[in-house]
């Protein structure tokens, strides 16, 4: 049972590549952080390109230039902008002040350049993407590392721009000013700072003892100088197989042991690479366009042929135990202690930003906890909990208790009728308007669409492609139409004016919102748009009319996985669906809160669930119909007793009523978890682990055409799209490895086509045979400039 639980987990949710999102510093698209005056740029906004740090740079500049200019003049003993950190970012920032004329001063720790300066001797440079043109700041020609050294100091040089030799220790933000804390304890004050100090922080560490001598490395920069060295290699990325594979084919004899028992991440020609090289160490190999960050490996079949043979062995599946001058030790697979007879180790394992110094400056990690982020998120979770209570309507405690004081919002109506004689007249809008005040819902309704029309004209703003314009414009239209003009306002009128009261209008109204309780349930409506087992209560009723069922039946069962199968499940979750419509507006700046990797993938499954019981739940429904209308199966009423209790709890109250449906999956899941999470983990988290109509549309996806084709060879694996997707998905390790993206996730958002740097990620289809065909509606402003 569990191995097939597993197995379709695995086709489902757990199969997909799952891989982490580097921690950053939290700032906005600008580089503004929450000290007003402060902003990042250069790597640590997530971009590790040389073009894309000096524009950061530059346009920080342009933009402080523009604040002060509006500002006016302020003390000159206090400096308009301090820069920390003399790298690429920094400097091109520099030469943008001293040419907008501020009063500027430039901070470096270590060397002028440093990350450059550091790079292998001769290393080729890649100038990604190749279509960008830089306005201002630092502009770049040179196609190797030393004449790229050159021509960044001439050009520091030609604009004046003289570093200070300074180590920063942190910010803090005092009586309006800014106070930069240097490490020998003096104090600079500015208006503005730019933080650009890069991402060479802290290599990751091994943990193991030795780790701290000489021998071991985290970057390697001349394979050739370890021709004949007995070296470990330890990692199972990229850069770790490129370093093996640069030191085994210029002579080493390479031991790359990895913790996993296979290769997830790294690009298939370099474990192809390495694998040939395992089994024949003269295989010829190159390396010719490294990956990303570490970039420091290049190795070309001239250099493999002037060393002589090295040889590669892979130790999967194994753990460092220690390191000595002469040897190491480690675990194998099987659990055995080794010791190898070693010269040199790289530990290749990846490196953190340097997180400490916005740590001590109080600035927020991207993901990072604190005792402050706890307690707001139970605040408005409590806010949410009363919200759910206050406008569920008859039955829940908060919304009796403010109709039996009169409050808010069931004193308005009394006031609308003092304003006008025709509020009281429901023939007249006016007098609809007045019904519908009366109740909490309908202010939520009010906020809920006002917040996906203010956010999302902000969105389109910010966004500016074609496919958000269009997309954002749909779910704003579908919001306010269909979900809230039509049951709160339209239908009540349509009534109170006789529409509904004779002929084809009463056959409808009848079967789509019939009388309840002395009045028509125009809430119904909402299944027009929110199709079961989203909305429940259309189907999950003791007097289901055909109309729903029907309807239910052609929208999940025919028109849902019509759909899916040809342009996949975003076309619902990110076109239609209310709840998809607040997660891109209001949602969308807080994408990359969305926790990645194979652990939250696991709760992909929470999804299935509720989906599964909600299956049952519709099976004991129809058997408690049957013995309604049937009294020879009168017997089967026992579903009844079964189906009421999931819903709606065992007993009125206490410790067994919270465990039904209406109470974890309605109140918790959907009303707090998902909605309170928003700030703090992104606003898809309902759609991604719980909600059961995207449970069921996973399982159509396996089956849609719709895919994200990338092109390969402009992927610079920078990992930005992986980082905005507010799915989980792994986009990037779909990119780099050019495979099409077919996690049934995916509710086409467009985040990663349109962010991403070189315009690589298109949205598709598979046609006949296989072959791609991409979608007209643009929604990359790269592949939009490129013409494509
Ligand atoms: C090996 C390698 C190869 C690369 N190859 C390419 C390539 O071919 N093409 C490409 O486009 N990109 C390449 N890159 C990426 C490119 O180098 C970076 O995008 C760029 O250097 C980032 O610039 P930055 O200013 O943000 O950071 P950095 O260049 O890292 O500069 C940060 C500076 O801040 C200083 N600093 C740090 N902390 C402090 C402090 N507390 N106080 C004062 N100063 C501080 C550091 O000493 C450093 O000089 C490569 C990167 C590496 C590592
Ligand atoms: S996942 Fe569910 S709630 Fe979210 S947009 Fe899709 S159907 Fe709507
Ligand atoms: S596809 Fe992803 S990883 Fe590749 S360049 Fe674009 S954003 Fe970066
Ligand atoms: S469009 Fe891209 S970012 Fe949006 S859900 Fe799909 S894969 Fe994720």
């Amino acid at each position: 049972m569990s191995s097939l639980y597993a197995r379709y987990a695995q086709w489902l949710h757990t199969g997909w590549p799952a891989g982490t999102v580097e921690k950053l510093p939290d700032c906005d698209e600008h580089g503004r952080t929450a000290i007003p005056g402060v902003r990042i740029v250069g790597d640590l906004t997530g971009i590790p390109l040389l073009k894309f740090s000096s524009d950061s740079g530059a346009r920080a500049v342009r933009e402080i230039a523009a604040e002060k200019s509006e500002a006016g003049s302020r003390k000159s003993e206090v400096l308009d902008l301090a820069i920390v950190g003399a790298g690429v970012a920094g400097v091109s920032a520099a030469i943008e002040a001293r040419r907008a004329g501020l009063h500027f001063a430039i901070y470096e720790a270590g060397e002028v350049f440093s990350t450059v300066v550091n790079f292998p001797k001769g290393k080729p440079i890649y100038t990604y993407p190749t279509e960008m043109k830089l306005e201002g700041g630092l502009q770049f020609t040179a196609d190797v590392k030393e004449a790229l050294v050159a021509e960044m100091e001439a050009q520091r040089k030609a604009a004046g721009v003289e570093v200070t030799a300074a180590r920063i220790e942190r910010l803090e933000s005092a009586g309006g000013e800014l106070v930069l804390h240097h490490a020998d304890q003096t104090k600079t004050r500015a208006r503005h700072v730019i933080v650009a100090i890069g991402r060479s922080g802290n290599f990751r560490k091994l943990g193991a003892p030795g780790e701290d001598l000489d021998k071991v490395y985290n970057r390697l920069h001349d394979p050739k100088e370890f021709a004949g060295k007995k070296v470990l290699v330890v990692g199972g990325g990229d850069s770790a197989i490129e370093t093996a594979i640069a030191l085994g084919a210029c002579g080493a004899h390479v031991t790359l042991s990895y913790r996993k028992k296979e290769f997830t991440r790294p690009k298939p020609e370099n474990i192809e690479k390495l694998h040939a090289l395992a089994a024949n160490a003269d295989h010829p190999v190159e390396i010719v366009h490294p990956s990303s960050e570490r970039v420091n490996t290049v190795v070309t079949h001239a250099m493999q042929q002037a060393t002589p043979t090295g040889s590669v062995k892979l130790l999967l599946g194994s753990e460092i135990l220690g390191i000595t001058p002469d040897a190491v030790t480690l675990r194998d697979a099987a659990g055995a202690e080794l010791g190898l007879p070693n010269d040199v180790v790289f530990t290749m394992l990846g490196r953190e930003a340097p997180l400490d110094f916005f740590r001590r400056s109080g600035l927020a990690i991207r993901g990072e906890w604190t005792t402050k982020t706890w307690t707001s998120l139970l605040l408005f979770a409590a806010f949410c909990i009363f919200l759910y209570h206050w406008k569920g309507g008859g039955g829940h405690s908060v919304y009796e208790a403010f109709k039996a004081h009169h409050w808010f919002p069931f004193n308005v109506p009394d006031g609308l009728a003092a304003l006008s004689a025709a509020a009281s007249d429901p023939r007249t809008m006016l007098g609809t308007l007045k019904d519908a005040a009366g109740a909490p819902s309908f202010y939520f309704s009010v906020v809920y669409s006002a917040l996906i029309v203010i956010f999302g004209v902000k969105r389109i703003v910010r966004r500016k492609t074609p496919y958000i314009t269009a997309q954002t414009v749909t779910l704003m239209a579908v919001q306010l139409v269909p979900l809230f003009l039509l049951p709160y306002l339209l239908l009540p009128w349509m009534g109170a004016n006789g529409w509904f009261d004779a002929g084809f209008g009463r056959s409808f109204a009848d079967q789509f919102f019939p009388v309840e309780y002395g009045a028509r349930a125009y809430w119904r409506s909402f299944g027009f748009i929110l199709a079961w087992p989203l909305f429940i209560w259309n189907v999950f009723t003791d007097h289901p009319t055909t109309g729903w069922l029907v309807l239910g039946f052609v929208q999940t069962f025919v028109i849902i996985p019509l759909i899916v199968w040809r342009w996949g499940k975003g076309a619902y979750c990110g076109w239609i669906c209310s709840c998809g419509a607040l997660a891109e507006t209001l949602g969308d700046t807080h994408r990359h809160k969305m926790p990645h990797g194979p652990r939250a993938n696991r709760w992909n499954m929470t999804g299935q669930i509720i989906l599964w019981i909600a299956m049952g739940l519709l099976g004991l429904r129809i058997l408690g119909w049957i013995a309604a209308a049937v009294p020879a199966l009168g017997f089967l009423g026992f579903a009844n007793v079964i189906y009421y209790g999931l819903l709606g709890g065992f007993a009125q109250s206490g410790p067994l009523s919270w465990f039904s449906y209406r109470y974890l999956v309605d109140l918790w899941l959907a009303g707090v978890v998902g909605v309170a999470a928003y700030f703090w983990f992104s606003g898809r988290v309902w759609c991604r682990f719980a909600c059961p109509l995207a449970a069921l549309m996973h399982i159509y996806a396996r089956f849609s055409r719709f895919r994200i084709f990338p092109e390969k060879k402009k992927c610079i694996s920078c990992n930005v799209c992986t980082s905005v997707c507010h799915q989980g998905i792994d986009v990037m390790s779909f990119a780099n490895k050019g495979q099409p993206m077919e996690d049934p996730q995916c509710v086409r958002c467009s985040a990663c086509v349109q962010q991403c740097p070189t315009g690589v990620l298109a949205f598709g289809r598979l046609g006949e045979e296989g072959v791609p065909i991409l979608d007209r509606l643009a929604a990359s402003p790269v592949r939009m400039r490129e013409g494509k």
